[in-house]
């Protein structure tokens, strides 16, 4: 088990263990860094990361360009996707709502 780190939107401190491959996942999609061989510290509190992500992608939505104000996850989180920058952009809420769980190809070919 690998130790994460992170702090809450609220500046509280927190960690949890979790397994070798989720916290691979976590660095590779840069969601995390390493501390050490058993430490990662989670780079964004919940609110960050949606800050994050709003600003990164302008407020504009991935699948149709208009303005968005909303979190997607490429691969769903039914699907094993997680909240990491790598498979989160920013969607109007239309897209989000009619993408739900699907896969991205699957929603694009609708
Ligand atoms: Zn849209």
């Amino acid at each position: 088990m690998i130790l994460m780190r992170g702090y809450s939107d609220k500046g509280r401190r927190w960690h949890q263990e979790i397994d070798l491959d989720l916290a691979v996942t976590l660095v590779r999609e840069q969601a995390a860094v390493v501390v050490n061989r058993r430490t990662i510290r989670r780079l964004y509190s919940n609110k960050d990361f949606r800050r994050y992500i709003l600003t990164r992608d302008r407020y504009t939505c991935h699948f149709c360009g208009l303005y968005g104000d909303t979190i997607d996850h490429l691969l769903p989180r039914a699907k094993g996707g997680h909240t990491t920058p790598m498979n989160c952009v920013c969607a109007c809420n239309l897209c989000n709502q009619a993408k739900a769980d699907q896969y991205v190809d699957e929603f694009m070919g609708n």
